[in-house]
């Protein structure tokens, strides 16, 4: 028999990704601390609970995606939390919360007779929409033949890293860095490219048909900066938090890392500067400001699509 599922955090990457579950005939039950969160889903016949422990009362299987490491222990393991819910066997989590969360959260489950799989995605909330996601997966070989099934229904690439509690948050928060230096310092270069005269369209131009094409350069650029719409999706706070867990992971690990250190700098300071809603998209407006000039497209452009 099909599992009865839960999702709870139904934000830009839930929504979609609870919607593709209910699409490929999944019963669902959904949990928002924010009302308006939940309306798409409840119109389209999903079943509303009120809290986590009510959801993991319904569901044999429960997902969540959430914007911080603190709110996904209170949903997981608070006294509403999903820990107290009387169905669910299987707690999925698709945030991006970092190793020490998963572990903790994984280890204290797994008391209650809960397994947990660590599934931290990448490819934006059009790869949710879309079910092109990337999926990094840590879990027991059991509970990932389970799931996979439901994974394959919101993800192209499933990527299992290892049975260990944490190791796909790891392999996340590695990647996210990586995605924040690569716009950090692509917006640096640019706007002293364009205070140099160069047209910012055409700087991208080159740089995408070179050996400096990146993530930003290549989808960042010309879908959300050239255009002035800043609706990557992905916001400031979010890769703030995403690069500081790296940053502590490598810290209690003993590794110095210099480079990332330099770019949380710059992240923290636009999240402290920033609305809470901001695009990570608007952080080139700091550079812009530093140097007066605007990073604008002057042409319609096809944007080239790797991420
Ligand atoms: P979001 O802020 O849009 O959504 C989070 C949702 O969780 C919101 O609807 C919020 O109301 C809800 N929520 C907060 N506290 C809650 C609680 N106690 N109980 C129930 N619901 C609660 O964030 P997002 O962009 O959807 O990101 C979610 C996670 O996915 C984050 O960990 C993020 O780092 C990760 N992620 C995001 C993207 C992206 O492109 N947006 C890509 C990959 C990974």
């Amino acid at each position: 028999m099909e599992p009865n599922l839960g999702f709870i955090g139904l934000g830009a990457m839930g929504a979609p990704m609870a919607h593709r579950l209910q699409a490929a005939g999944y019963r669902l039950v959904a949990c928002d601390t924010n009302a308006s969160a939940l309306a798409g889903l409840a119109g389209s016949g999903a079943a509303i609970a009120a809290t986590p422990a009510d959801v993991a009362s319904q569901a044999d299987i429960t997902f969540v995606s959430l914007p911080t490491p603190e709110v996904v222990r209170a949903v997981a393991l608070g006294d509403d939390g999903i820990r107290n819910g009387k169905s669910t066997k299987i707690y999925v989590d698709m945030s991006t919360t970092g190793a020490t969360t998963a572990q903790t959260v994984a280890r204290q489950l797994l008391t209650c007779g809960i397994a947990s799989v660590d599934a931290p995605v990448s490819g934006g909330v059009r790869g949710a929409r879309d079910g092109t996601l990337t999926i990094m997966v840590s879990t027991d070989p059991a509970s990932y033949q389970r799931v996979l099934p439901l994974l394959e229904v919101l993800g192209k690439k499933i990527l299992y890293v290892g049975a260990a509690a944490g190791l796909a948050q790891t392999a996340k928060v590695i990647n996210n860095l990586l995605a924040a230096t690569a716009m950090v310092a692509s917006c640096e270069a640019v706007v002293m490219g364009t205070k140099a005269g160069l047209d910012p369209q055409t700087l991208i131009d080159v740089i995408n048909s070179g050996s400096g094409r990146n993530g930003a350069t290549a989808e960042k650029f010309p879908r959300s900066i050239l255009p002035r719409t800043f609706n990557h999706g992905f916001k400031t706070q979010l890769m703030y938090k995403d690069v500081k867990l790296c940053l502590e992971q490598a810290e209690q690990l003993g590794i110095p890392m210099w480079v990332g250190n330099a770019v949380k700098q710059m992240c923290g300071f636009a999240a402290a500067q920033g609305r809470p809603e901001e695009d990570f998209t608007e952080i080139i407006k700091h550079f812009e400001h530093w140097a007066g000039v605007e990073v604008r497209g002057t042409l319609p452009r096809q944007p080239t699509d790797v991420e």
